[in-house]
């Protein structure tokens, strides 16, 4: 049975390949004999990005930071692309069939445009490309013609619930979240949370923004507008439920009364491999669940009052226009304030919310647009996060 539907290599790019994600990516392409590796982007992990890339034997490698980029042109033997333009410039002519966006933050979301202007397919990790840049994402998905392939496990689950459903059938969009390191504290208890004990996530080892984002649940809040983008639905069809063994990935409500949900052991190399070699599903080495033991799964509704980014992130998407671009960038800010001891676990929360009134919504109708509000939202995230020392 060949893997790929292409009936020949899949060239894959990874970007953020010294990241979590992209070492899981590379894991899954070095097990599968139809996927090859036509460049590596990395930030300024000099040595791994080297690494990785003699492994998998990359033509081409691209680092954002020009310093280390100068560092591998003296130690690789193939082309060394420099800068955030030198990302951008290996996503246009590395010649892939699909790109791995697993960058962190907003910085992904170009890459995101590029790929599809290049015509590649977009396996998205970057969840941050669709909340800064929603519309102009699915709009240069539609204009390339290529697919925009979910990463994120939630999406992944709720893409291959819905495939092959008619868009009428479906009455909404459950995101299932571990609950994070704080499940069941209140508010005050998470006053004096440090970032040691926000990193420690029960059920996902992960990057540390996204670790710090499930612990204050804003990354259910990202996933929230990301659904929005990906599924094409409004934000009262999708539901966010606390689930705590993260065995249920996503579900889809259908207007029969059928929910449908996709369940598997927590291991990210499922979901990056069904956005690579989809509709093929090739084999990986994640272990299946074990039906032959008594097992049971938990659901409960989140708690608003401890895990405020939750309605910030719903009202910013339901705001729409730059308002998801606002929260993103000043969340951003605030978890990289908080790693730093310069701000506490709830001010996180506060900072958010107040760049979003210091910085109102507009249009996000242009990239210059989008960029201008994230660098806005920097600004008063930084200043306030200061101001929080
Ligand atoms: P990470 O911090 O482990 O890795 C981030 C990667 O991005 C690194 O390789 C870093 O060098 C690179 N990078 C940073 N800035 C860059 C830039 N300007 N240009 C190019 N590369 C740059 O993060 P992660 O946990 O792998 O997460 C990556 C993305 O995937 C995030 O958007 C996250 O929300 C999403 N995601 C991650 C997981 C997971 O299990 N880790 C699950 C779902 C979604
Ligand atoms: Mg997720």
């Amino acid at each position: 049975m060949p893997l790929s539907t292409l009936g020949r290599m899949r060239s894959v790019c990874v970007l953020g390949a010294t990241g979590s994600i992209g070492l899981q990516a590379l894991e899954v392409v070095a097990a599968n004999p139809e996927l090859e590796i036509c460049g590596l982007a990395g930030g300024s992990r000099v040595d791994e990005l080297l690494a990785a890339a003699t492994a998998c034997r990359a033509p081409a490698i691209a680092l954002a930071d020009p310093a280390a980029a100068a560092v591998a042109r003296e130690r690789f033997g193939g082309r060394v692309e420099s800068g955030p333009e030198g990302v951008l410039e290996l996503v246009r002519s590395c010649g892939a069939d699909i790109v791995l966006n697993g960058v962190v933050g907003a910085a992904g979301l170009e890459a995101t445009l590029e790929s599809f202007a290049a015509g590649a397919d977009v396996a998205l990790a970057n969840k941050e490309s669709l909340v800064a840049g929603g519309d102009l994402v699915i709009d240069a998905q539609r204009r390339s013609g290529r697919r925009l392939m979910p990463v994120d496990s939630e999406h992944s689950a709720i893409a291959q619930c819905l495939e092959g459903a008619p868009p009428e059938t479906i009455a909404g969009l459950v995101i299932t979240a571990s609950g994070g390191p704080f499940r069941g504290r209140s508010l005050e208890q998470l006053t004096d949370a440090t970032p040691a004990q926000a990193l420690q996530h029960p059920t996902w080892r992960m990057g540390e923004k996204i670790t710090i984002d499930s612990a204050t649940l804003m990354n259910k809040g990202l996933e929230l507008i990301e659904a929005h983008f990906l599924f094409d639905q409004p934000y009262p069809a999708i539901e966010i439920v606390v689930h705590p063994q993260s065995t249920v990935h996503g579900m889809v409500r259908f207007r029969d009364g059928a929910l449908i949900a996709h369940l598997g052991h927590p291991d990210m190399r499922v979901p990056i491999s069904w956005a690579l070699t989809h509709p093929d599903r090739s084999a990986t080495p994640a272990r299946t669940l074990d039906m032959s033991q008594p097992w049971s799964l938990d659901f409960e509704p989140p708690d608003p009052e401890s895990f405020r980014c939750l309605a910030l992130a719903r009202a910013a998407g339901e705001r729409g226009g730059t308002a998801p671009a606002v929260l993103n960038a000043a969340n951003e800010v605030a978890v990289a304030a908080f790693l730093d001891g310069a701000i506490r676990f709830p001010d996180i929360a506060a900072v958010v919310e107040q760049a979003l009134e210091r910085v109102p919504a507009e249009p996000a109708s242009s990239l210059e647009q989008v960029r201008d509000a994230d660098a806005r939202a920097r600004r008063a995230a930084g200043e306030l996060t200061g101001a929080a020392a």
